[in-house]
């Protein structure tokens, strides 16, 4: 915390007055060195957003989430939705990177790459300042107050349809998309509707609530409390530098960093929760120390550790703890994904049921086969049993054809002579190939008679 804070810090959010109404924030448009490469971020981040679902490799789009044919293409590669471990190893990989990135670096997240603060900073921000010009840094918009304002919503309205549009290419790919808009609307008046919804909330977000998404709404700013402490590196104003301020300090007290602040803070109270380090305040400050030729850095990337003690630390247990944890699971993904089969099978022996006297010296047993085809390709299954080798079976469809992403669930009856029984029971192996190239085994018990009975 700093020596000199505001009186009212904390009695209320930044973006509410006293008398409980929400203040409209007109941020000034940053500028300097941190904005020019939030830009180049941001606009990177959006490219991807568009180009991810319509660029193809390997003949495959790279990114698309089926969720009608229940496959998502992720970086290219195909992952069915029977690749549960996969799927839950990439979420949980999300998951842990993001907690450890907040651990050592704040709410970078926030600042740089949550969609939200991309769309609201980077495109619908910069539309207010063509419509309304550059809040207090003097430029004037050129058109007239009511025109600016309507014309500023019907812009505001046909991005987020554009980007609405973007977002449902995500599930349906760029064909998809151009068949529903080549359909009559009837056909896809579900699509249509969802568009609607969409695009009328995204355009209340962007023109109505805007940074209170990030200071009052989002989850992950709420749990910043509970992961960050003093050695996390955030935007820090460096109160021992700038203190007393005017006097001996080195902040002049000019504003400057408030006036650019999209979240409406003061980051001279201390680290807050409101803050997302987007690190307009920093660029903000250094055009203020260059006029005053002192150092730069007056607010700067930091951990309060640092300012506190002047040494610079990220070495802490929990870092360590996040770090190995997260290595694992990016281990356990690429063995997943490297020991990926293309077939699931399964192979249970049918509840409630013992073994069938087939004949005097012969037994059977009774197993449901489950076989799920996770590839893009037809495969004519062959079945052979390894244990015990080429034992005699059952099946109502043989062999079984199984068509791209594709399965196969039905009954195999399982014959052996009476005599290898030996125990009781024995193990049972199942082979599961393509022609003749093996693609997965499956194991089972084999039961019959107790010796001797
Ligand atoms: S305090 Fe600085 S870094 Fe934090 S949100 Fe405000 S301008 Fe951005
Ligand atoms: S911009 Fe820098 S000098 Fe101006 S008030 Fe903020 S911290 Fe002080």
């Amino acid at each position: 915390m700093t020596s000199k804070q505001n009186k009212t810090f904390r009695e209320r959010p930044d973006n509410i007055d006293e008398h409980g109404k929400r203040k409209r924030i007109k941020a000034r448009q940053p500028k300097g060195k941190w904005y020019t490469r939030r830009t180049i971020v941001a606009f990177s981040l959006l490219l991807f957003f568009v180009l991810a679902p319509i660029i193809k490799v390997g003949g495959n789009p790279f990114m698309l989430l089926d969720i009608v044919h229940r496959k998502f293409h992720l970086m290219g590669a195909t992952v069915y939705s029977q690749d549960g471990d996969i799927m839950a190893i990439v979420m949980a990989t999300v998951v842990v990177f993001v907690v450890l990135f907040t651990v050592v670096f704040g709410r970078f997240w926030c600042g740089w790459a949550c969609p939200h603060t991309v769309f609201m900073e980077m495109i619908f921000r910069r539309i207010e300042y063509l419509f309304h010009g550059n809040y207090q840094r003097g430029r004037r918009s050129k058109f007239p107050g009511r025109v600016a304002l309507a014309l500023k919503h019907v812009i505001y309205f046909v991005v987020v349809l554009f980007f609405t549009n973007v977002f449902i290419m995500w599930f349906t790919g760029l064909s998809g998309l151009i068949l529903i808009w080549k359909s009559p609307l009837i056909d896809y008046w579900q699509v249509y509707a969802a568009m609607l919804v969409v695009t009328v909330f995204y355009y209340w977000i962007y023109a109505y609530v805007r940074e209170s998404v990030c200071t009052l709404f989002c989850p992950y700013g709420r749990m910043q409390g509970v992961l960050m402490d003093a050695k996390t590196i955030t935007v820090a104003y460096d109160y021992k530098r700038g203190e007393p301020r005017r006097l001996k300090g080195d902040c002049v007290d000019c504003g400057g960093c408030v006036v650019v602040c999209p979240t409406g803070i003061d980051i001279r109270n201390g680290t807050q929760l409101e803050c997302v380090n987007c690190t307009a305040c920093i660029d903000e400050c250094n055009i203020i120390m260059k006029r005053m030729k002192r150092a730069p850095n007056l607010i700067r990337f930091a951990s309060n550790y640092s300012i506190e003690t002047g040494k610079s630390s990220i070495k802490n247990l929990r870092t360590f703890a996040y770090s190995a944890v997260l290595l694992v699971l990016l281990s356990a993904l690429v063995v997943s994904l490297w020991g990926r089969t293309e077939v699931d099978a399964s192979l249970l022996r049918m509840p409630g049921t013992m073994y069938q006297e087939v004949s005097v010296d012969s037994i059977s047993n009774i197993y449901q086969l489950k076989i799920v085809n996770k590839t893009e390709g037809v495969k004519n299954i062959r079945l052979k049993f390894l244990k015990p080798k080429n034992s005699a079976f059952f099946l109502s469809e043989y062999p079984i054809v199984l068509s791209e992403d594709g399965s196969f669930d039905g009954v195999i009856v399982l014959k052996r002579a009476r005599f290898d029984m030996k125990k009781g029971n024995a193990p049972v192996e199942l082979g599961i190939y393509d022609e003749e190239r093996m693609l997965e085994t499956t194991k089972a018990t084999f039961i019959g008679p107790k010796p001797g009975s």
